[in-house]
């Protein structure tokens, strides 16, 4: 019989995490889909503050289909995400969040699709009203620039909610970078690709954790882990500059050889000072995004740590 894996990270997500099982039980009962199949769910404790691990541990007792794995920290929802793809040992996984903003009742769609031959289902979600129109706006112009820079296209609306087979998926698990933008990787990697849309639901409870701050950090990943065209702005616009300065030297040179001296000119040497004194730092800004990027990843550390797996310290792997 076929196994599926259900990935859920999960971060202080106390108040969703019974209506999550609830809600999937249908599902894992093989009531919603016609062939009979193996199911298990992964949630992965990213570090969470309040009572998630204490319900996921006791999901697990009371249902051997449920697996809670905690992390030591808050590694954050990629490396969470990573964590679930390494213990999932399904013939497909489908990653989905723990706040019931994915709608279970899209997963058959992806299994049907998985069947026919599909690699990698991924969900597209169908309105963004539950954006505010700043943060539509913006993440349509994010996207329009990533597709024109990076070397692969990132889609808009598509999150991490999707199905991916067990070649996806062992070709995900190789992609070790600390710092991850997992929408990236998961174009990178390839595959034969398909789409289902889906109504993205209110969160159930709690509210999120990506913060204007947290989704700005994350808009530079995607761009720096997918594309290093920012360096190559840098340059030609270095090049530009350095021309128009050249042309401009000749101009002064050849003025001054003719009407002489004068001592005119402060406010544009001061716009000038100030301008090129911007881009410069620009520049070393960009420099130092790759740099920093370089430094993290030569240390080599692991993604994740693993403290317990339902509820179980000593049963520690390393990974
Ligand atoms: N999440 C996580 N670690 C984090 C932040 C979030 O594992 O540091 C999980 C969270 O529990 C949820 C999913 O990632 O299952 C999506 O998070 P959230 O709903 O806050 O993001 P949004 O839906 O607003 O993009
Ligand atoms: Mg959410």
């Amino acid at each position: 019989m076929k196994k599926i894996s259900i990935v859920i990270p999960v971060y202080n997500e106390a108040g969703n995490l019974e209506a999550l099982r609830n809600a999937l039980l249908p599902l894992l009962d093989n009531k919603m889909y016609p062939a009979e199949l193996d199911w298990e769910v992964i949630l992965i404790d990213d570090g969470s503050r309040d009572d998630s691990l204490t319900i996921m541990n006791r999901l697990s007792s009371g249902d051997s289909r449920f697996i809670s794995i905690s992390l030591s920290r808050n590694f954050g929802k990629e490396s969470a995400m990573l964590a679930g793809l390494d213990y999932a040992s399904g013939n497909a996984v489908i990653i989905m969040d723990a706040d019931l903003q994915h709608p279970v009742a899209t997963i058959p769609k992806m299994l049907e699709l998985w069947e026919q031959g599909y690699d990698d289902v991924y969900g597209r979600r169908l309105s963004r009203d539950t954006d505010s129109w700043i943060r539509r706006k913006l993440s349509r112009a994010y996207y329009k620039i990533l597709k024109r820079i990076s070397d692969n296209y990132v889609l808009p609306d598509v999150g991490d909610f999707r199905l991916l087979s067990r070649s996806c998926v062992n070709a995900l698990k190789n992609l070790r970078e600390t710092q991850r933008y997992s929408k990236g990787l998961f174009c990178w990697i390839g595959f034969r690709k398909a789409e289902v849309t889906f109504e993205c639901n209110d969160r159930n409870a709690g509210k999120s954790s990506f913060s204007s701050r947290r989704l700005l950090n994350l808009a530079i990943e995607g761009i720096t882990s997918s594309t290093t065209a920012p360096l190559r702005i840098a340059s030609i616009v270095g090049i530009t500059t350095a021309v128009a300065a050249l042309v401009y030297l000749i101009y002064v040179i050849v003025k001054t050889l003719i009407f002489g001296e004068s001592v005119q000119g402060y406010p544009t040497i001061i716009c000038l000072i100030l301008f090129l004194g911007g881009i410069q730092l620009i520049a070393l800004g960009i420099i130092g995004e790759y740099i920093s990027r370089i430094f993290n990843e030569t240390k080599g550390r692991p993604v994740y740590i693993i403290r317990s797996i339902n509820g179980d310290t000593d049963m520690c792997i390393e990974k």
